[in-house]
């Protein structure tokens, strides 16, 4: 079986107190879940330190939603990607939809961000997709595949590094607009594809992210080249995140 990846991106959904809380009341339900589901939460910055101490001797992984690529110095706002490794990261989301069409950051950046989560040793979860406009225009391709080698290309990697890409299409986050299960995994298809061409030797997952519910997740992860999820919405609430949760394990158990 292979291992299921459910990735909780809570955005700025979350209070400090509301964060803690959640993430308290997943260690019992997480407990019950197979070991072939790996979750990992993605809380605000600031609630992210007291959380990953509490769920330190628990099986839940903590990861940052964002990072700066530099190590240290006068950078006002940001906070580095070996910062968010000392206080127990073990994933990095980079170049998130929001990221890159709120806040403007170009491939040139993630790039950046990449060659610092791979040289901190924190796992990247680069996140690659198309606008509406694009999809429209029969660019899908083209455009992941312009992020991915701006992201991978010519990096030059030890064999058993590992890293994580999430298909994520811009129209379908947050939008309950979800894309096509067959059409997402057409599309993962096409990622390992290209992602194989840039980088041999190293192993990766793919994960379908935009407007996953309980409803829809087992039919993405039947695809053979879908590796998990990753949740904001639904992953920002205890009884929908459990829905999640439990459609994960059954399909796990089959
Ligand atoms: C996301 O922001 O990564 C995401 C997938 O959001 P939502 O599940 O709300 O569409």
């Amino acid at each position: 079986m292979k291992t299921i990846h459910l990735f909780a991106n809570w955005k700025m959904y979350l209070g400090y107190d509301e964060s803690n809380i959640l993430a308290n009341a997943l260690i019992g339900e997480v407990r019950k879940m197979p070991p072939a589901i790996n979750i990992a939460l993605f809380p605000s910055a600031l609630s992210l330190y007291s959380i990953a101490l509490n769920l330190k001797e628990t099986d839940i992984a903590v990861g940052a939603q964002n990072a700066y690529w530099l190590d240290k110095g006068g950078y006002t706002g940001e906070v580095s990607v070996g910062m968010f490794k000392e206080v127990g990261c073990r994933y990095v989301l980079i170049g998130h939809s929001e990221r890159r069409h709120v806040f403007h950051e170009t491939n040139l950046e993630v790039r950046k961000k990449v060659e610092a989560a791979f040289a901190e040793k924190i796992m990247p979860v680069v996140c690659v997709g198309e606008t509406k406009e694009e999809r429209n225009a029969g660019k899908t391709e083209e455009v992941v595949e312009v992020q991915l080698r701006a992201a991978f290309e010519d990096l030059n990697l030890p064999s058993d590094t590992r890293f994580i890409i999430a298909y994520e299409p811009v129209w379908a986050i947050g939008t309950g607009d979800a894309c096509d299960p067959k059409e997402a995994e057409r599309i993962h298809k096409e990622i390992a594809k290209i992602t194989k061409s840039l980088l041999s030797d190293v192993n990766f997952s793919i994960l379908y992210g935009g407007s996953v519910r309980a409803e829809n997740v087992a039919d993405y992860l039947a695809g053979s080249h879908t590796d998990g999820v990753l949740i904001g919405n639904a992953s920002a609430k205890l009884d929908t995140f459990k829905g999640i949760m439990d459609k994960a394990a059954q399909f796990a158990a089959k």
